[in-house]
């Protein structure tokens, strides 16, 4: 079937309107020509030939493109990746009944190998051979990689040596259908800042026999590693990442530098994963506060407590209140490790805490806050009403569930910027900040 593409879904992927329905048409550009074909029982379409082809499409330079799904816009030019974004943005605010003007995206100069950290899955085929790489979208099939074009090329490289070692040492990745094998997951985390470099093997049992040997042989072929940590996890469950860890050399943890502060990141702590898009969105979302040396800041969701330490300078005081018990404790370590004073963390539901906040009626100047992908929620928001800050600003990782939890703050509050900023080229994810201020 010849269909001609008219847009993009909320999740970036080409589009076309078949008898007043949308499908979804993987790997194409807005006002293409393409030929597709459509599977009667899925209703899934699959591009067969580009006819007329848009001025934006450009060669990728991916192997696994097209089964991995993680990087869904490899095919169009960057400059258009980023205008495909604002526009979303824009249709997100449009949509829910919004004209405030929507800032063009901030983008990335060099927009690949941006990642502070890789995961990476290991298993073998049907040949018993050892295979490592990414699970092919929806579904727990291995789609072997060497390299990735947004991950770090040290921490590509280190997989590959681990994958050579394990067998020289006779170290069985885990098969999934057996339930028998010891690595699941590897994981790296790099500081390119410090050049610290964080090595976590994921096991499926504590007894990891020859660990020794094969960290030395890893290290030697390996400088910047600076430590490695066994975690296991024994569970059959979507977490990469067990409770218990040995760290099987050096601190077990590494530091990063971002904004002139030092933040201690430890294998289970959430960190920001593009550091060069990091500073501008922190830089962005600080400086749209108009923070005074008066100001009281509430930083919700504050991971290993990055925004409220990099703001601190500016305010008189910082409460920071995050749910995980290891990026609280990091938090903690983060303000000591910047001789940071004015910082106070809590290991607490933001919901709940905010409401304690609300009934003591504290003075809040600035409410700073960064949810996870589904967003804040209803009581959380209305406590941000009860507080009256002078200021919210809302930072998110998902426009999508952004724009519903704002409902609850326009009546009071008027939007007064809107920031997205590509933290994740390549991809489809955009991040959004939406400053508001109370009205008078
Ligand atoms: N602001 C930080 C972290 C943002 S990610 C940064 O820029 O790095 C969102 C954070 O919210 C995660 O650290 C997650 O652990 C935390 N979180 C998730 N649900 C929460 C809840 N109900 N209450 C408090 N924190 C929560």
């Amino acid at each position: 079937m010849k269909v001609k593409i008219t847009g993009y879904t909320p999740d970036l992927v080409g589009k076309c309107l078949i008898n007043n329905k949308t499908y979804k048409v993987p790997n194409t550009i807005s006002d293409e020509v393409v030929e597709i074909d459509i599977n009667k029982t899925t209703n899934k379409c699959r591009l067969i030939k580009v006819i007329e082809s848009s001025p934006k499409r450009i060669k990728v330079k991916c192997p696994i493109y097209e089964k991995c799904g993680g990087c869904k816009l490899l095919h169009i030019d960057y400059s258009e990746q980023q205008v495909i974004k604002t526009n979303e943005v824009k249709t997100i605010f449009k949509n829910a009944g919004f004209k405030e003007k929507v800032n063009d995206i901030i983008g990335m100069e060099k927009p690949f190998n941006y990642r502070n950290k890789n995961q990476v899955v290991f298993g073998v085929d049907e040949k018993n051979r050892l295979i490592s790489g990414f699970y092919e979208e929806s579904s727990h099939k291995i789609v072997n990689f060497t390299t990735c074009l947004v991950q770090d090329e040290i921490s590509d490289k280190i997989v590959q040596v681990i994958k050579e070692l394990m067998e020289k040492f006779r170290i069985t990745a885990y098969n999934e259908q057996k339930k028998r094998g010891l690595i699941k997951h590897v994981m790296v985390k790099r500081s390119k800042a410090l050049n610290e470099t964080m090595v976590i093997i994921v096991t499926s049992e504590k007894v990891f026999p020859g660990s020794n040997n094969f960290v030395k042989a890893l290290l030697a072929r390996c400088k910047e590693i600076t430590t490695v940590i066994q975690n296991i996890n024994p569970k059959l469950t979507t977490h990469v990442l067990g409770d218990q860890e040995v760290v099987l050399y050096g601190k077990g943890y590494i530091h990063d530098i971002l904004m002139g502060m030092k933040f201690k990141i430890s294998s289970k702590s959430f960190y920001q994963i593009n550091p060069v898009q990091t500073k501008k969105l922190y830089e962005a979302a600080i400086n749209s506060a108009n923070l005074t040396k008066q100001d009281i800041i509430l930083d919700a969701y504050s991971g290993v407590g990055t925004i409220g330490i990099c703001a601190s300078p500016n305010v008189s005081k910082v409460i920071s209140v995050e749910l995980e018990k290891s990026a609280h404790q990091d938090a903690i370590i983060n303000a000591k490790l910047n001789n940071i004073k004015n910082v106070h963390f809590y290991c607490d539901d933001a919901t709940r805490f905010i409401n304690n906040l609300a009934m003591k009626k504290e003075k809040i100047d600035v409410v700073i806050m960064d949810p996870p992908r589904k967003g804040s929620d209803a009581s959380f928001l209305k406590a941000v009403l009860k507080l009256q800050p002078r200021k919210v600003i809302y930072i998110s990782c998902d426009p999508h569930t952004q724009i519903n939890d704002l409902k609850y703050l326009v009546n009071d509050y008027k939007i007064i910027y809107i920031q997205p900023v590509d933290m994740f080229p390549q991809t489809e994810h955009i991040e959004n900040i939406v400053t508001l201020e109370r009205r008078k």
